[in-house]
């Protein structure tokens, strides 16, 4: 059973940059109801397994897909950010995006572009690329598609609108700019840590 995580901070911490009613909204409803999604298609899948009633099958795996993508994305997330967040990486992520990007600057605009141009709703996502030993960006479409293959999320970016609406209304760039102020850089750089130990060998 999937569960809601717990945040590592109050739902005001992150505030001026992101309000306290969008936390509170966005994670006791929004990600409580991806979680209850993810547990109710496992169980429906269990169910059919159970009963040799496959007529459902397709629908199934487009909800767990859906909701399951809601859940680790947002239970990223939260990890991503902090009240003590913003500024730039150190160590060795900082030297992985200045080579991968040409710097952090570039990096930046080209993730706030990744994150601006989506049409509809979905996540601009920095990621290890398994196959390709770097860092990569993309666009997430809703919570799970247009991934590239074989890419671990390193740091998401929610373009939603119930993300933001309530405190930027439609100014997504002023929601993009107050953003990078809370971004927790050491828990990107841990995952960047684990990520890369699973380099290659998938092809
Ligand atoms: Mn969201």
């Amino acid at each position: 059973m999937f569960t809601l995580p717990d945040l590592d901070y109050d739902y005001s911490a992150l505030a001026p940059h992101i309000a306290a009613e969008i936390m509170e909204l966005h994670h006791s409803k929004h990600h409580q109801a991806y979680v209850t999604g993810a547990n109710t298609a496992w169980d429906k899948l269990a169910e059919a397994r159970d009963t040799g009633n496959f007529a459902t099958v397709a629908k199934l795996e487009k909800d767990l897909a859906f909701n399951l993508g809601g859940h680790i994305n947002h239970s990223l997330a939260w990890k991503n950010m902090s009240p003590d967040g913003g500024g730039e990486p150190v160590g060795a992520l900082a030297e992985a995006i200045g080579e991968g990007f040409n710097g952090f600057a570039t990096f930046k605009k080209q993730f706030t572009e990744v994150a601006m141009t989506i049409q509809g709703s979905g996540w601009s996502v920095l990621a290890w690329d398994v196959c390709g030993s770097r860092l990569s960006t993309f666009q997430q479409y809703d919570h799970q598609g247009n991934l590239p293959a074989a890419q671990i999320p390193l740091l998401v970016l929610d373009m939603w609108e119930h993300a933001f609406y309530l405190q930027y209304r439609n100014v997504k760039a002023d929601y993009v700019a107050a953003w990078w102020n809370v971004v927790n850089w050491a828990d990107v750089a841990a995952r960047y840590e684990k990520a890369r130990a699973q380099a290659g060998g998938l092809l």
